[in-house]
C-alpha cells in the first residue's frame, strides 16, 4: 500500500479546495493596502455577529488577547479570584496570572473534560468574581448549572470557545444559542487549526452587552474612548485585514467543515465502539461537538507507547494535554492540592488525541483506526 501521508490538521488540503477564493480575497486586500483596520475587518465582525446571533463581536489579534481583554474589561482588580479549569491550554490560566488576579483551578468531569460544576460551587470564596468555563475540544461545558451558579453568586462568566466556534447549546427550556454567546462576553481564537482558522493569528471576543463591548472595543484599541482621549489602560490587539479577508471566505465553510469533522468522528466511534480499552468521546444531549480534537482515553494502556506506535506507522498523535496546569511551575499556588485533581492527573496519562480535520479520507479513517486496534491486538 502506498503510504498515505496523515496530518494531525490538513490546512494545505483545506486551502487547496478554496485557493481561488482565498487568494482573490487577499489580493483585494494587497491592492487596497489597507492593512489595518480595512473594511474587510468590520465586514467579518458583522458577519461572524450574524452567524453566532450576537449583539457585538469585537475583533482581536489573537485568542489569549480576547481572554485578557474580556478579564480586564470586567474591571476585576487584584487578588480577586477567577476560577477556571485543571485540563485546558495554558493561555486561559495565564492571563488571569498577568492580570494579578487569582487562578483557582478545579477538576474536570471524567466524561465531557469540561469543569465538574460540584468542584466549581465548592471552590466558590467572598472573592471569586468570575468564572472561565472552557469548551474543550468543541463541545460546551455544563453552561446551564454554571450559568445558574453565576447568577446565585453574582459572578461573572466569561467563556473560552477557542475549540468550539460553531457548536452550539440547548437550555433545559428549549432555547439554543451558539458556545461564546451565553455568558457576560465569549472569546475565541482564529489560530490556523483552530476549526475557524484564518493564515497567522486572530481571534475575537463576543457579548450581548452594549457596555461591555463599549469597554472592549476601547480596551482593543490602547483605552482610547474619543480620539486622543484615553480612558483606562487598554493593548493593542487587532485582527489584520488580511486575515479578516481569510476569515469572511472560511466563515462560509464553518457549518460544512463542523459537519466534516463530525463524519470522521462517527467513522472513528463506529470503529472503535466495542473496544474495552479505550473510552470514545462523551456526547452531551445538550451540546453539539464540532470536534475541535478527537479525544479518546485509553485504559491500562500506556498512551506514549501507543502514540510511538502510530508514529512508527506514520500517524500523527497528540497528547493534549500532557501535565495538569495545577503542578505547573508558572501557575501552582499554595491552594492547590494534588489530590483535588484526580480526574486531570487521570486524564493527563491517559489521553490521546488522533487526527481530526476537514479533510480525512475513509481510506485515512480505515487505516488509522485499525491501526490503533493494531496496537490494542483487537
Ligand atoms: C488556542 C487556545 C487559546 C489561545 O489562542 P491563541 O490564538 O493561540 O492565543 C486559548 N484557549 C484555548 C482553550 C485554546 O485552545
Amino acid at each position: 500500500m502506498q503510504r498515505l501521508n496523515i496530518q494531525m490538521v490538513d490546512l494545505k488540503g483545506q486551502y487547496l479546495k478554496i485557493k481561488q477564493e482565498i487568494d482573490q480575497a487577499v489580493l483585494n486586500v494587497m491592492e487596497s493596502t489597507a492593512f489595518i483596520r480595512g473594511p474587510q475587518v468590520s465586514q467579518f465582525q458583522q458577519e461572524l455577529e450574524q452567524y453566532l446571533d450576537v449583539k457585538h463581536v469585537i475583533p482581536c489579534a489573537n485568542g489569549t488577547d480576547a481572554l485578557q481583554i474580556a478579564l480586564m474589561a470586567l474591571g476585576l482588580k487584584p487578588g480577586d479570584e477567577v476560577i477556571t479549569s485543571d485540563f485546558t491550554f495554558a493561555a486561559t490560566v495565564e492571563v488571569i496570572g498577568l492580570l494579578q488576579l487569582t487562578p483557582v483551578l478545579v477538576d474536570v468531569d471524567p466524561n465531557t473534560f469540561c469543569m465538574d460544576v460540584d468542584k466549581l460551587k465548592k471552590a466558590i470564596t467572598p472573592k471569586t468574581k468570575a468564572i472561565v468555563p472552557v469548551h474543550l475540544f468543541g463541545q460546551c461545558a455544563d453552561m446551564e448549572s454554571i450559568l445558574e451558579i453565576a447568577k446565585t453568586h453574582n459572578l461573572y462568566v466569561v467563556e473560552d470557545n477557542a475549540q468550539a466556534i460553531g457548536a452550539s447549546y440547548t437550555f433545559s427550556d428549549g432555547t439554543t444559542k451558539k458556545a461564546g454567546t451565553m455568558g457576560d462576553i465569549g472569546t475565541t481564537s482564529f489560530f490556523p487549526s483552530k476549526n475557524l482558522g484564518c493564515y497567522g493569528d486572530g481571534g475575537a471576543l463576543f457579548t450581548n452587552n452594549d457596555e461591555l463591548a463599549a469597554i472592549c472595543n476601547s480596551i482593543v484599541n490602547h483605552g482610547m474612548g474619543e480620539r486622543y482621549y484615553y480612558e483606562r489602560l487598554g493593548v493593542n490587539s487587532r485582527l489584520d485585514t488580511i486575515q479578516a479577508a481569510v476569515l469572511q471566505v472560511k466563515l462560509k465553510y464553518l457549518d460544512a467543515y463542523c459537519e466534516a469533522r463530525g463524519k470522521a468522528a462517527a467513522y472513528y466511534d463506529q470503529a472503535f465502539s466495542a473496544i474495552d480499552q479505550i473510552q470514545t468521546p462523551y456526547r452531551d444531549p445538550k451540546s453539539t461537538h464540532v470536534f475541535h480534537q478527537y479525544t479518546l482515553v485509553g485504559k491500562g494502556i500506556d498512551h506514549f507507547e501507543l502514540q510511538a506506535f502510530l508514529k512508527e506507522k506514520g500517524i500523527p498523535c497528540m497528547i493534549y494535554y500532557p501535565v495538569p496546569l495545577h503542578t505547573q511551575e508558572a501557575y501552582r499556588t499554595p491552594q492547590m492540592k494534588d489530590e483535588d485533581f484526580e480526574v486531570t492527573n487521570a486524564l493527563c496519562q491517559s489521553v490521546f488525541s488522533l487526527p481530526m480535520h476537514t479533510e480525512l479520507t475513509e481510506e485515512e479513517l480505515k487505516y488509522i483506526t485499525d491501526t490503533v486496534k493494531e496496537f490494542l491486538n483487537q
